[in-house]
Formats: structure tokens, sequence, C-alpha cells
């Protein structure tokens, strides 16, 4: 049974630390969102939404105002280098979203008043009456309970559960961009192609453009910028018999605008909370974005936490939490393995369906 709330303070306002200050708020926790850069992430490109997101969405409160998303078409085919459609019917339907756009309505619904940008966490002390954190430009304050949404190298994580750094994935590569382009981009459809290329050509609701190449176990040049290593996978993609004009698109993209992550992973860790803070998101769990699903689960971390808030007192309340999301992302690994190591582009569409479809269908408290 819950004897007290207090004031929660959320390292970080990515994704995941905005759906947890809408979840904690909902607990009856007074929300206070830290974030280190200047301004809320207006950069970046699609994301991949499902059926699972926008239930875990609608359990934080957004309902109405998911229509603001703007999702575009629904996509629940995937082909191979020659355009020929896998079989698929057990896929959920997918659509995707320009990810600034679900930032900003995150952070419209968390309010200006409980936001603060340019606030860098550089250290946290716990005692037994709650937290003190402190930020880089030398200010500090306090809170009964300290959320580390902090992404893929968090520092809540470094001070929490030393020794669990973020790690590369082998050879693992994503380039991408959004950019203006009228030339015929095909049905959308993801293409898993030769040598282990995954790529997909889009048009968002505004009328732009994205593309994404993604390749596992990739070789990459130091003399080949990231326009060049995409354009060199084109062929793994298409192998020029049907319209699909991908290599067009790269070709029409400045070097600038080209996006290029080199993926890399948090390993499973045993620690998630103490008695007064806990980590949320990618801090706690960065996967490799192949699941298309890592913003989703950090959301379902948000909602998660706040019922957990709810039902308990702090300290509990995150021991519940921390059981929970060890057990959950123990099967989510399994997956992530286990379509990372598919043997043919058939056999991972059939992994990433079977995948899904127990993100969506397996039941979380
Ligand atoms: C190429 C790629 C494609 C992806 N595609 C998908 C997809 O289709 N679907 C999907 O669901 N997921 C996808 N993901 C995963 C998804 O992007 C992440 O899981 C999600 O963005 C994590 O959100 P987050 O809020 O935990 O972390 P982040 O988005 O990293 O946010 C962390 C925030 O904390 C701030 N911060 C960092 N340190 C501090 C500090 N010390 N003090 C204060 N603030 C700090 C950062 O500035 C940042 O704003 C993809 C990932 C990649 C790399």
């Amino acid at each position: 049974m819950r004897t007290a709330v207090g004031r929660v303070i959320i390292a970080g306002a990515g994704i995941v630390g905005l759906s947890t200050a809408l979840s904690l708020r909902r607990a009856g926790f007074e929300v206070a969102v830290r974030e280190r850069a200047p301004r809320i992430r207006e950069t970046g490109a699609v994301l991949g939404v499902w059926p699972h997101t926008i239930r875990e969405l609608e359990r934080l409160g957004l309902g109405v105002r998911l229509a603001e998303i703007k999702s575009e078409r629904s996509v629940v085919r995937y082909r191979d280098f020659s355009g020929a459609e896998f079989d698929t019917t057990e896929m959920p339907p997918a659509r995707t979203v320009y990810r600034p756009r679900l930032s900003a309505l995150l952070a419209s619904a968390v309010g200006e008043d409980d936001l603060r940008t340019g606030k860098e966490l550089v250290d946290y002390v716990e005692d037994r009456d709650g937290v003190t954190v402190h930020y880089a430009d030398g200010d500090h304050e306090r809170a009964d309970l300290l959320v580390g949404a902090d992404g893929l190298n968090s520092r809540v994580r470094a001070i929490l559960a030393p020794g669990t750094e973020s790690r590369h994935q082998g050879g693992h590569h994503v380039w991408r961009a959004v950019l203006p382009f009228d030339g015929e981009i095909g049905d959308g459809c993801p293409v898993l192609g030769r040598d282990r290329t995954r790529g997909a050509l889009m048009r968002l609701a505004d009328g732009s453009c994205c593309w994404v190449i993604a390749q596992f176990g990739a070789t990459t040049s130091a003399a080949r910028n990231g326009k060049q290593e995409a354009l060199a996978r084109v062929s793994n993609l298409h192998d020029g018999t049907w319209p699909f004009a991908l290599r067009e698109a790269v070709l029409a993209t400045p070097e600038e605008s080209v996006l290029h992550s080199r993926v890399a992973v948090v390993p499973a860790i045993s620690r998630w909370a103490s008695d007064r803070v806990v980590l949320a998101g990618d801090a706690a769990h960065a996967m490799s974005p192949h699941i298309g699903s890592g913003a989703s689960l950090g959301i379902e971390d948000a909602r998660v936490l706040g019922d957990c808030l709810r039902r308990a007192d702090i300290a509990p309340a995150l021991a519940a939490y921390q059981d929970d999301r060890i057990d959950r992302y123990r099967h989510v690994r399994r997956h992530a393995d286990t379509m990372a190591a598919a043997p043919t582009p058939l056999s991972y569409v059939e992994r990433f369906s079977e995948y899904l479809n127990w993100l969506h269908n397996s039941r979380t408290r």
C-alpha cells in the first residue's frame, strides 16, 4: 500500500524521459525533466510504430492527441532485392512516424513548466530520504526519486551499475536521411537484401522522403563518407529490375544530411534500481535497432514504472519494476539474437513477425 508520493527528477528528455514524466505525473508525482541538450531533439529519421507502441502511448493518456503524430501509411509486407514479396501474413500492421514529431508531441504534453534544457546531470548522491542531483553548471536540486532516462551512454547507469558501458555490435551500421524527393518511391515496403543488408524508402506525411540502409557485419572504409557507404550497398537491395528509386534518393541527398550510426548496445544488466534511483529506456537496455522497437519498449518501461509507483512506496515499487523489466528483457534479447542470426531474409522476416506478435500479445503488469 502506498503512503506517500513526492517529487521526481527525470534525467533526459528523449522519448522515454518524456513518456516517464507523463506516466509518473499520472501516478501523482510532481515531475521535473532535465535535459542536457539546449533543446528537445529536432533531428532524426523515422520510427517504426506498432500496435504495441500505440497501446502504450494510449495508456499514458495520449489517446486523442495521437492523431497529431500523423503516422505514415501501413507497411505490412517485405520484399527481397528482386522485388518479390515475402509471405508475411502473420506480421502485425506497422506505421512509421517522423521521430521529431513524436518528441514534440510528448514535450508539449509534459509542458514547458516541468522541463528544463541545458541541464546535464553529472552526479547524484542518494540518502535515506531522497536524492540530490548535481549538474554540469554547478547547480543542484533535491527529489524523492531520480529516473535515469539519459540514453545509451547514461551517466546515471554509470553511477548505479558501474562496468556496464555500451558496446559496439560487431559491424552493424545504419545510414539514413530525410529529404525532399519527387522520384518514384514505390509502395514503401522494406527490403531484406543480399549480404545481410536491409533498406527502405518511404514517403512521409509532409511529402518528404526517408531512406534507411542497414547492414549486419559491414566492412566500412575510412576513405568513404556516409553517402558513399550507403550507395555502395544499394545493389544489395535492388537488382534494377523493378521500380525502386533508392539509388536516386541517396544520390539526391546532401552528404551532410546523411545520419550514420555504428550500432551500440547496453549489455544485460542485473541492477536497474536502488531505493531512490531507477533506469528507463536506452539507459537500461539500448538494443540493436533491427528489432525496430527500442523506443516502443522504453515507453512501456515508463508506463510500467508508473503502475508500480501507483501501487507501492518508492523502494518496493522500484524493486517490483526491476523484477518485471529484467524478466521482460530476457525474452526481448532472445528474440533479438535469434533475428540477428537468421540465415536467410525469409527466416529473418518470420522471426521478426514472431517477435512483434510476442511483443504485442505478451502480458506485462
Ligand atoms: C538507427 C536507429 C533506428 C531505430 N529505429 C527504431 C524504430 O523504428 N522503432 C523504435 O521503437 N525504436 C527504434 N530505435 C531505438 C530508439 O531510437 C531508442 O530506443 C529510443 O530513442 C531511446 O529513447 P531514450 O529516451 O531512452 O534515449 P535517447 O533518445 O537517447 O534520449 C536520451 C536523452 O537524454 C539526454 N541526456 C544524455 N545524458 C544526459 C545527462 N547526463 N543529463 C541530462 N540529459 C542527458 C540526451 O541528450 C537525450 O535527449 C532506433 C535506434 C536507432 C539507432
